[in-house]
């Protein structure tokens, strides 16, 4: 919400500040003094940091802030320069208004439109309305709604966006028929753990003699096995990410640099496995393990662990390969 409002509120500041450097220079009567030149620098010194800081609620302090310096500003030049008085009404609706699209929130800007009218109020001339003096209030309601409707549309309006936003996210990274990560967003996460200077295990896994299923059973019977082993990858603790990769080949992460490890978690997955679909769909799976060291080359570490599966492919499969050898299923007494 904050990265898509802060742009806009960084112009719309520097319009403001722009306006307020423009009144005191076109005004001939108005002197650089102490308190003008005050709010000039703290007017600059608000906008710069609103747009830099990480604090959410600073960022939300510094808008409200900037408003009520700016209008601080404008009602002293008000006050001291009597002919500048009949911009006041203009000058308050301008500043109630415009600040709509300051804020994140609508009580804020509430809060804020209070203050810029606490704060002008007395710097209208009131009596030189006479008997008119009931539309001011009029003016300064309808000022207060129109913002109130602006802030309001405005940050309904971001909602919306942002999660529209982030469904279309979620849709492109995930994996439609077994809702994990898709090649895409596990490929991309993977890249990343090496980029942040991680090292650990990747693991691939293809599931067994699956066309063979699909052709005995049928393509539904192949998607619940699918489904099945998306549940055993979700189960099996101890990975950092995994996603399908492929028709029926999946990716697991697993960081760290002990390798028995991420053998007992091979073992323990196809034992999982093993068991997740009953007789007759029941079905298994073989595993390559390939290590990653920090900055590794991922095409490379992919290779490996595809050279890893083909040899617990072609050595019987239901099994898992590191470094070329077969890791010893006994090696894990609870798993096999
Ligand atoms: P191996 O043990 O050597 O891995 O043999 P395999 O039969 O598993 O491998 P093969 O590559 O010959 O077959 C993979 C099959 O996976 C072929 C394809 O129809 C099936 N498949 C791919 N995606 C899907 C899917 O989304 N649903 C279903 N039901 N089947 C799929
Ligand atoms: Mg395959
Ligand atoms: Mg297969």
């Amino acid at each position: 919400m904050r990265r898509l409002l802060s742009p806009a509120v960084t112009q719309a500041e520097v319009i403001g500040i722009i306006s307020w450097v423009g009144v005191l220079l076109l005004h001939p009567a108005i002197e650089l003094g102490i308190y003008v030149a005050t709010i000039t620098l703290c007017l600059l010194a608000v906008c710069r940091f609103h747009h830099r800081t990480a604090n959410f609620f600073m960022w939300r302090a510094l808008g409200v802030i900037y408003v009520v310096l700016l209008t601080v500003g404008f009602a002293f030049v008000l006050r001291m320069h009597e002919e500048l008085r009949i911009f006041g009404l203009p000058l308050a609706i301008i500043l109630v208004i415009s600040s709509a699209i300051l804020f994140i929130s609508v009580r804020d800007y509430l809060v804020c439109a209070a203050l810029v009218w606490l704060i002008f109020w007395p710097c209208i001339p009131t009596d030189s309305y006479g008997d008119a003096q009931i539309y001011l209030f009029i003016f300064c309601a309808a000022s207060v709604c129109i913002g109130f409707i602006l802030s309001f549309s405005y940050l309904k309006n971001l909602r919306s966006v942002l999660l529209v936003e982030s469904e279309f996210r979620e849709l492109a990274e995930t994996d439609y028929l077994t809702s994990i990560l898709n090649r895409r967003a596990f490929m991309q996460g993977f890249d990343a753990l090496i980029a942040n200077g991680h090292s650990g295990y990747f693991m691939m896994l293809d599931i067994d003699s699956f066309k063979l299923k699909n052709d005995r059973y049928g393509h539904d019977v192949g998607d619940k096995i699918l489904r099945a082993m998306a549940t055993c990858l979700k189960t099996t603790k101890g990975s950092h990410s995994f996603g399908r990769i492929g028709g029926e080949e999946f990716g697991v992460l697993l960081l760290g640099d002990d390798p028995a490890f991420a053998c007992d978690f091979a073992l323990a997955l196809l034992q999982a496995i093993r068991s997740s679909v009953a007789a007759p769909h029941n079905y298994t799976c073989s595993a390559g393990i390939a290590r990653f060291a920090v900055g590794a080359e991922m095409s490379a570490v992919l290779k490996n662990a595809d050279r890893n599966l083909y040899g617990a492919k072609q050595n019987g499969k239901d099994r898992v390969y590191l470094e070329g050898k077969r890791v010893d299923p006994q090696r894990c007494a609870t798993t096999q």
